[in-house]
């Protein structure tokens, strides 16, 4: 729950914007650039379906990576004679590393392990029927996989731990204000836009699929007005806008802790030339795909809004789901702090290219600094700029 209070002193407020941008983060205090403005947790998260089976080793509950540097290094390469050095450099301690003795998904620790069954995970157990593909959350799972080839970037069981978790709540009502507060940007007109970018083209006719298959596998008694047709559309909306996508890698961290360390002249020129020499046959062998990835819900971070010149950023320093909201300028006492919901690559693209991109993913129109000082620009889109260049 938002407490206005506590908040008021860590640095940053939430107040509705207008109707149109709903609420935002404000802060309290001036920062400086590099400052951490929050620190939270998801009240959910999830790993990608494709990205668990593909074998990226993940905490189920929390995304720590679970294979140490020199693993991670191998198996991403598929190289087996890279060899890692500077081990203590190696965040993870696989004695800590724990399993469902049921079902056999695994956790970084007892702490991950017991917080998942107490929330959500004894009502997703899937005991011994791990492989059985006729059970209904194995066929809901393969379903949704075959409408979201990589790059993911929703799982249906960020829905299924969100009913699971009002299952397993003791206050029913709790957990289902917990949610709806990740209501505020969705707007039940345009509902059926963001389920049709979130679905596809050609899998918005199987939404009702989706719905009575969640029904058959789950409880969904306490969540009934989410499995109404209006409702799970809604539902759905809610975890297109508000999903925070979420990235872990062992050795990311390795390459950042070795980096820090005072090494000689020779030793740091090897080391370097080694990691360049790493990330080459990463990228040679699965691209863009080096991280374990998967979607969470943040409360504070919800709330933060786009601007295409933004002051904040999103990190995930932990290489778990600890989400940091860091300032990348420096930012007054009063200030609205805002992310940029857009990579860099479409941040550097004109107004009307990145209108497109947010409407689209984001129902919204951005009407920052940038994009008033750009308002008289041509409506064209970077495409049609450079081959006019041409
Ligand atoms: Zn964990
Ligand atoms: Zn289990
Ligand atoms: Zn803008």
């Amino acid at each position: 729950m938002i407490d206005d209070e506590v908040m008021a002193d860590k640095g940053f407020f939430i107040k509705l914007v207008n109707d149109e941008k709903g609420k935002g983060l404000f802060s309290n205090r001036a920062f400086k650039e590099g400052d951490v403005i929050l620190e939270e947790k998801p009240v959910i998260c999830c790993q990608f379906l494709w990205n668990s089976q593909f074998g990226y080793l993940a905490c189920d509950n929390c995304l720590k990576p679970l294979e140490t540097a020199e693993e991670n290094v191998r198996r991403l390469t598929g190289n087996p004679n890279f060899v890692v050095p500077h081990k203590e450099c190696c965040e993870v301690n696989k004695s800590l590393i724990t399993e469902c003795h049921q079902c056999g998904v695994k956790y970084c620790s007892v702490e991950c392990q017991n917080e998942a069954f107490q929330r959500y995970h004894s009502t997703l157990c899937l005991q011994g029927k791990v492989k059985d593909e006729s059970h209904p959350l194995n066929q809901l799972c393969e379903t949704w996989k075959q409408m979201h080839y990589p790059p993911e970037s929703a799982s249906i069981m960020l829905l299924a731990r969100m009913v699971a978790v009002v299952n397993q709540a003791n206050d029913k009502e709790e957990a289902l204000a917990m949610f709806s507060q990740f209501c505020h940007r969705t707007i039940s007109n345009d509902t059926h836009e963001i389920v049709h970018y979130l679905l596809g083209e050609k899998f918005v006719g199987q939404i009702d699929i989706l719905q009575q298959m969640m029904k058959e596998s789950l409880n969904t008694e306490y969540t009934a007005h989410w499995f109404t047709p209006d409702g799970f559309r809604s539902l759905l909306a809610l975890v297109g806008t508000n999903g925070q996508g979420i990235g872990t890698s062992s050795f990311s961290r390795w390459v950042k802790n070795v980096s820090a360390l005072e090494l000689p002249k020779d030793e740091r020129i090897y080391i370097d030339k080694l990691i360049e020499r790493i990330y080459d046959a990463m990228d040679e062998a699965v691209g863009p795909f080096l991280n374990n990835e998967g979607s969470g819900l943040y409360v504070l971070q919800s709330s933060v809004n786009h601007s295409c010149i933004p002051n904040a950023v999103v990190e995930f320093p932990y290489s778990n789901n600890t989400l940091v909201l860091k300032a990348i300028r420096n930012i007054k006492v009063g200030e609205e702090i805002c992310t940029s919901y857009l990579d860099e690559c479409q941040l550097e693209r004109s107004r009307h290219s990145r209108q497109q991109a947010l409407s689209s993913l984001y129902l919204f129109v951005c009407h920052c600094d940038k994009c008033q000082a750009q308002a008289n620009d041509p409506d064209i889109t970077s495409d049609e700029e450079e081959s006019d260049e041409d």
